[in-house]
């Protein structure tokens, strides 16, 4: 026997089909945005028009201000400026009683960059398609799952069904560095009972757990020459190495430790990657100057002044340990990520209701695990009190040459949104056309 929601979940998932052929150009045209850090205004802007014009949606420009956010225990430390860089708000408001719980739909537009490109084998701006895949910069994380959030509210309006609740549509800047866009955005007021973000980061499984983040940079000073006095000089290149084999020392300690609960199962949680070396100008110059950037991750309850306190104490008494670094010691700041982990509790509505929607469509039980990165989810989990998840499509390739997303997945995403939506938020008014 098929309830009324089953029958209005059918009109719906009838609605996405009709419109693939449209999410799909809408997707292609937001992976055709190279919006790295810095150049998000176009794909927001055409966003912004989007939901205005297409979802009838009133629509919210908010420009991170640092200033404002330099308190809050979330913020990050940017080196850049936020000018002409707005994070996008679409808000749909019910009408008459509210009946249902409120929920916010969330996805960042910022992607990192895809060089080298000479390592594609697709224009990685080009969003093309072969069989079931599209392939560019951004496919899969995470442009997919914001064109997935945007059309399963679109369908549900389409179909001509009232939700019962408020939806609030977001379209952030800045979580592949600082998160600042998504942290902005709640501290305007954005809110609601519950946050999805259609990170492909587990696929089609929803997240309860992510480790924490930060950013360091090591300066390393070294004697410059004439490499004709190379013996007399001290190459900083060279001595950056000792302070690369620290972090990975430090890596290994942090492995070492007993696991959180969440990651027990999980052979190498916390990650430190060197993502960024700069120095020297001549092959015939010895350098002066090295500069090692690096990420870490750590457990969650964890904060993350004390590990950049900590890594801090760690480096110098490394290079305490050495004739040149100890005369000459690194010099150790941090900036971008300072994303605290966080561990939530599966057993609540927002995943018995999102069981119900992936059921609906996948005809299988949800499945929940943790991330060994960090997601905005965490905003709202660890300092708003507003349970929120990650659950999105499938793909390869992130933050790697070739990514692309599945495209299935992708319709199989919004569909689980859309019947999200239906019962999370309730709806009114319904004639049933069968
Ligand atoms: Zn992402």
């Amino acid at each position: 026997m098929k309830t009324e929601i089953d029958l209005i979940f059918e009109n719906v998932s009838d609605q996405i089909d009709k419109s693939w052929e449209e999410e799909i150009g809408f997707l292609q045209k937001l992976c055709q945005f190279p919006s790295t850090l810095g150049n998000e205004a176009p794909i927001q802007h055409f966003i912004a028009d989007f939901l205005e014009k297409e979802l009838d949606l009133s629509v919210s420009k908010v420009i991170p201000d640092p200033e404002k956010l330099s308190s809050h225990p979330g913020y990050s430390e940017p080196e850049w400026t936020y000018d002409e860089r707005p994070v996008v708000i679409g808000e749909y408001r019910a009408e008459g009683d509210k009946k249902g719980k409120s929920v916010i739909f969330q996805g960042h537009i910022d992607v990192v960059s895809p060089e080298p490109v000479s390592f594609w084998e697709h224009d990685p701006w080009g969003a093309e398609i072969v069989g079931n895949k599209m392939y560019g910069r951004g496919t899969a994380d995470m442009k997919s799952g914001v064109a997935a959030m945007i059309f399963a509210l679109k369908a549900v309006r389409d179909a001509g069904i009232k939700l019962s609740s408020n939806v609030i549509i977001k379209t952030v800047t800045e979580e592949e560095c600082t998160g600042n866009g998504a942290l902005s955005a709640i501290e305007e007021g954005f809110k609601a009972d519950a946050a999805l973000i259609p990170e492909p980061v587990l696929g089609q499984k929803g997240l309860i757990a992510q480790v924490g983040v930060i950013w360091v940079r090591v300066k390393v000073n070294g004697l410059g020459a004439h490499t004709e006095k190379a013996d007399k000089a001290v190459n900083s290149i060279i001595e950056s190495y000792k302070m690369i084999n620290a972090l990975l020392d430090y890596e290994k300690e942090l492995n070492s430790q007993k696991r959180h609960k969440d990651f027990a199962e999980h052979p190498h949680p916390y990650n430190i990657n060197i993502g960024k070396i700069h120095s020297g100008d001549w092959p015939s110059t010895v350098p002066s100057e090295c500069t090692v950037e690096a990420r870490v991750g750590f457990p969650p309850g964890v904060n993350p002044q004390d590990v950049k306190d900590n890594l801090k104490s760690y480096l110098l008494a490394a290079a305490e340990k050495d004739e040149w670094l100890s005369e000459n010691p690194p010099e150790i700041t941090f900036y971008g990520f300072h994303a605290e982990g966080f561990s939530i509790d599966p057993n609540q509505e927002l995943f018995d209701v999102l069981n119900v929607a992936h059921m609906a469509v996948e005809e299988k039980p949800l499945e929940v695990g943790s991330f060994t990165a960090t997601t905005d989810a965490r905003f709202y989990n660890l300092y708003y009190d507003i349970p929120a998840t990650c659950y999105g499509p499938t793909g390869e390739g992130l933050h790697a040459p070739n990514e692309w997303v599945d495209l299935d997945s992708v319709k199989r995403v919004t569909k689980t949104y859309a019947a999200f939506l239906l019962k999370w938020c309730g709806y009114s008014n319904v004639i049933i056309e069968k």
